[in-house]
C-alpha cells in the first residue's frame, strides 16, 4: 500500500538520538535548549518552549492568553479534535464556528457570528498547512492563538507561519513534516508570558532541573503554581535539530508533488484541491481533494483497491461522540467539506510512479 504519510528519517537522526543516550542526559536538558533556540530563530520569534505535543502546547497557549473557567473560546469544528479539546483542558467552553471553503479556516465573520460577552479567545488553525489569515482576526478584540500544528514550513505574508502570532503551537507528530516522534513547541512574543509558560511546563519549579544539575552548590527549588509535566526529552530534541535542518527540503519536495497533483486534477469537473491562499504559501502537510458528490466511503475503498491508502477529509469535531449532544450554530461548510473530501498520500520520498498510481486511482473514483 502507498501510505498517506511517511516521515523522512535517516541515519543522521538515529546517530543524534544515540548521542543523546550515550551522553547520559535523556530528559529535558541542553539539547532541548538548543532546539528551542534554533526553532525560535527559524520562525523569527524571541521565545520558543519545547513541550511534549501540540496538544500540551495549545493548553499552555490558552493559559498564556488568560483563558480560564467561565470563558468561551471560538474554534473551528473542522480540525483535529485536539483544537477543541484543549479549551476544556483550560477549563473553558469551546464554541464552534464555520470555515471558509477555500482556506478551510475560520473567518472574522464566522467568529463574530458566535461571539458573546464571555468570548475570551479564538484559535485559528493553519489547516493542513494552509496559513491562517492572522491579520484578519486582529481587530476582533479577542486573544488570538495560532494552532500551527501543521504549519511549520508554511509562510504568511512572507514570514514563517507563527512569526506574527502572540502565541502559536506546533506539532512534531509524524503525521506533520518535522517530527520528533511525539513533541510540540510554543512560540511567544511576550517575555513575561514566556517565563511563566516555561515554568508551567516543568511543574512551575523556580529552578529548572537543568540549572539545578549544572550548579556546584545545592539549589533548593520552590513550586510556584499548580502546574504540569509537559517536557520534551533530549532524545526527541536531538532528532528535532536534524529534522529542522531538513525542513526546507521537505517543504520544497512536498510543493513539487502537490503541484503535480494540482496539474493532474485541474481538468476534472468540479474538483477542488488544497492550494496556496493569496496571502501565503502552504507546506502541503495534507493534500485534500474534493468534489460536490464525492462519496467518501466509496472513494476510500476504490483507492484501497488500487493499493492507495487515503484518509477521510479533515474531521469535524462537533460530529464526534465526544461532542454529540451539544448545541452549536449550524456549520454547513464544515459538514460539506468533511463529508465530500479525502486526503491523498504525500510524503517526502514518494516516487513519481507512486504518485501516478494515486492520480489514476482518483481519476477512476471521479469517473473521468
Ligand atoms: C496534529 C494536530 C494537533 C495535535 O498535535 P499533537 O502533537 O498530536 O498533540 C492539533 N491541532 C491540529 C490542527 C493538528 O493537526
Amino acid at each position: 500500500m502507498i501510505p498517506v504519510m511517511k516521515p523522512w528519517l535517516g541515519a543522521e537522526e538515529a546517530e543524534a538520538a544515540a548521542a543523546a543516550v550515550a551522553s547520559g542526559w535523556v530528559a529535558q536538558g541542553p539539547r532541548v535548549a538548543e532546539f528551542e533556540r534554533a526553532f525560535a530563530e527559524f520562525i523569527g520569534v524571541p521565545h520558543a518552549i519545547a513541550v511534549s505535543s501540540c496538544t500540551t502546547a495549545l493548553h499552555l497557549c490558552l493559559i498564556g492568553a488568560g483563558v480560564g473557567p467561565g470563558d468561551e473560546v471560538i474554534v473551528p469544528s473542522l480540525s483535529f479534535i485536539a483544537t477543541a479539546n484543549v479549551v476544556h483542558h483550560a477549563g473553558a467552553t469551546p464554541v464552534c464556528a464555520d470555515v471558509d471553503a477555500v482556506t478551510l479556516n475560520l473567518t472574522p465573520e464566522s467568529v463574530r457570528a458566535v461571539t458573546t460577552e464571555r468570548t475570551k479567545a479564538v484559535i485559528v488553525v493553519d489547516q493542513g498547512g494552509i496559513p491562517a489569515d492572522l491579520d484578519a482576526f486582529a481587530s476582533l478584540g479577542l486573544a488570538v492563538v495560532e494552532d500551527a500544528a501543521c504549519g511549520a514550513g508554511s509562510t504568511y505574508r512572507g514570514r514563517p507561519v507563527g512569526a506574527g502570532a502572540a502565541l502559536a503551537a506546533y506539532s512534531f507528530h509524524p503525521r506533520k513534516l518535522l517530527t520528533t516522534g511525539e513533541g510540540g513547541m510554543v512560540t511567544v512574543q511576550d517575555e513575561q508570558t514566556a517565563v511563566r509558560l516555561r515554568r508551567l511546563r516543568e511543574h512551575a519549579m523556580s529552578v529548572s532541573a537543568a540549572d539545578r544539575h549544572s550548579s556546584s552548590q545545592p539549589v533548593l527549588e520552590e513550586y510556584l503554581e499548580v502546574a504540569y509535566n509537559y517536557r520534551m526529552t533530549d532524545i526527541q530534541a536531538a532528532i528535532g535539530l536534524i529534522q529542522l535542518r531538513k525542513l526546507p527540503e521537505m517543504v520544497a519536495r512536498r510543493r513539487e508533488l502537490a503541484a503535480r497533483y494540482q496539474d493532474a486534477f485541474s481538468g476534472l469537473a468540479g474538483v477542488t484541491t488544497a492550494a496556496d491562499p493569496a496571502y501565503g504559501t502552504t507546506n502541503f502537510q495534507s493534500f485534500w481533494v474534493s468534489w460536490p458528490d464525492l462519496d467518501q466511503e466509496h472513494v476510500l475503498k476504490l483507492l484501497a483497491g488500487h493499493g492507495v491508502s487515503a484518509r477521510r477529509g479533515i474531521m469535524a469535531s462537533h460530529l464526534e461522540p465526544a461532542y454529540r449532544g451539544r448545541s452549536f450554530a449550524p456549520l454547513p461548510v464544515t459538514e460539506r467539506l468533511t463529508r465530500h473530501s479525502v486526503i491523498l498520500p504525500l510524503f517526502h520520498q514518494m516516487t513519481t510512479a507512486e504518485q501516478d498510481t494515486v492520480i489514476a486511482a482518483v481519476r477512476d473514483a471521479h469517473g473521468d
